[in-house]
């Protein structure tokens, strides 16, 4: 089948998927005057194989026939650039804000083929094959895949079989014959509404007692059992003059609650092997992580524009200070950009076939594009001038009195009043929004929070080496 079209995209959602929308249940997500916002946002994941720019990025010409590039498994350092870049180029043309319906979930998929196999030479499980088996009908399906790993996680310094409500953590509460039932309540999980199947993944790692918390499978969006309780975050954005990206680009989370789902074994990919649950974590991490800094750049880009053609409007682009935060501006973009093509270049082979970006400079990356963002928010903010919360409405501008006036009064040294008030929308909307307090949250928490970067990067530093180094200079080394 290969392919797939963005209308047949849209008919697989109308599939009797339980969601609730503040305390409504939503009959078609397609249609939901919020919620349907994010199916259209999302297609465009589907629309880059038709799009001349990015077609030949998009496709791999398979052995029988073509399929999304997301699918395929990279085998080198120029496979992880082309999957960074085609991840970039789907958020580009989404507003900044990444459609996700085919990264996460391969993402997830190349960290299980990865652990399966190892867990399959290990402990003579057989997963491996069931995994490779749902990549090949991913493929063929061409599938928009969501990812459950977030547990709810109760409270925080516990474990999952010490916490007081058991299902805080999503667990194994009947093992049958022909599958496993699940419960609990996993949490932020991105695009479930709009997905065809939703994979699930621990969250972190366990011990002997938690064997039936450490659990991994895939499940249709409309499996008995499950209910997707939506976020309204960003549901109110009503003005597409003033919200250019956040009008029609958004992604909505859910609160993924599993009451008795039924789970055939044929897509259960972990069930009890309590040792190879962070292992799991970690190696969806390593991949999504890569993914995370990629969807990234559309928005590094747009900030400094941003900043660069406000600079240019306000006649402000020759002063000192003005050079300098444009300066700093491009290079957290260009670092950013750096430590991820270094990311890819340092990867390995960790299977035969899978190859994954270096972990150390990944999370580097991320690390530093999360702790970085809020102050290139407040460099914009300081360039644009405080209209960015005060300027007038995308209405007042068209009145037939009060436009031309506005507009007049906008005019800076260069350009239109209405040009100025545009790319001054679009500030907001980048530095002055809820999409602006989404992103930001998102830098922080989304793929991990900033401690789990820090702590991925001190694991893989070579610090033994650099202390040997130290005692050779300061000439403590003794002899041997
Ligand atoms: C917009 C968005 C989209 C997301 N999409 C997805 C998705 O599609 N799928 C998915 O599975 N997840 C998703 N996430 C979840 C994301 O990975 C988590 O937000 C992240 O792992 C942090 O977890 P948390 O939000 O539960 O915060 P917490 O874990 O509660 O963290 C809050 C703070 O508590 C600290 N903390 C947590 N535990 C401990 C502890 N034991 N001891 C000491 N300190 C601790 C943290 O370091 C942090 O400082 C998304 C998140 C966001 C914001």
């Amino acid at each position: 089948m290969g392919l797939k079209s963005a209308d047949r995209y849209a008919e697989a959602l109308n599939d009797g998927r339980r969601i609730v929308y503040r305390g409504q249940e939503v009959p078609n997500v397609v249609e939901h005057p919020v919620l349907g916002r994010a199916v259209r946002h999302a297609a465009v994941d589907f629309q880059l194989a038709d799009h001349p720019e990015y077609r030949s990025l998009a496709i791999v010409d398979g052995d029988e026939e073509p399929y999304s590039r997301y699918y395929f498994i990279p085998q080198d350092a120029d496979d992880l650039r082309r999957r960074r870049d085609l991840i970039a180029a789907a958020t580009r043309l989404g507003g900044t804000v990444v459609p996700l319906i085919h990264e996460i979930g391969s993402d997830a998929l190349f960290g299980l083929l990865h652990v399966a196999a190892t867990m399959d030479r290990e402990l003579g499980t057989g997963y491996q094959p069931r995994v490779q088996r749902f990549l090949e009908e991913a493929r063929r399906q061409d599938w928009a895949l969501a990812v459950a790993q977030t547990d709810a996680k109760g409270d925080r310094r516990r474990r999952p079989h010490q916490q007081t409500r058991p299902n805080a953590y999503l667990r194994i509460v009947e093992r049958r014959p022909d599958g496993i039932v699940v419960s609990g309540m996993k949490v932020h999980t991105s695009v479930s509404i709009n997905a065809e199947r939703l994979l699930v993944l621990p969250t972190r790692e366990m011990t002997e007692s938690d064997a039936d918390w450490a659990v991994a499978f895939a499940v249709p969006l409309n499996a008995p059992g499950l209910t997707l309780v939506a976020s309204p975050y960003l549901g109110n954005v009503t003005n597409a003059v003033e919200h250019p990206l956040s009008f029609s680009h958004k992604m909505v989370e859910t609160m993924t609650f599993f009451d008795g789902v039924f789970v055939p074994w044929a897509e259960v990919f972990m069930a009890g092997e309590w040792a190879w649950a962070g292992p799991l974590a970690r190696a969806f991490v390593e991949f999504h992580r890569f993914t995370a800094v990629s969807y990234k750049l559309p928005l590094l880009t747009a900030l400094v524009g941003a900043a660069g053609e406000l600079a240019r409007l306000n006649g402000i682009g020759a002063a000192r200070h003005v050079r300098e935060e444009l300066a700093q501006l491009m290079i957290y973009d260009m670092t950013v950009r750096g430590l991820l093509d270094a990311a890819a270049a340092g990867g390995a082979m960790v299977e035969p076939g899978i190859f994954r970006p270096d972990p150390a400079l990944t999370n580097t990356a991320k690390y530093h594009f999360a702790t970085g963002l809020h102050q290139a928010v407040e460099r914009v903010q300081d360039l644009a001038g405080g209209t960015l919360v005060t300027a007038p409405g995308a209405e007042d501008l068209e009145h037939p009195v009060w436009g031309p006036i506005l507009a007049d009064y906008f005019t800076g040294a260069e350009g239109s009043g209405r040009e100025r008030l545009k790319m001054l929308y679009l500030a907001q909307d980048l530095v002055a929004s809820e999409l602006a307090a989404y992103h930001q949250v998102l830098a922080i928490h989304a793929e991990g929070s900033i401690e789990a970067e820090k702590m991925t990067i001190v694991q893989h530093y070579p610090l033994s080496a650099a202390m040997e180094e130290a005692q050779r200079l300061a000439g403590t080394v003794v002899p041997s």
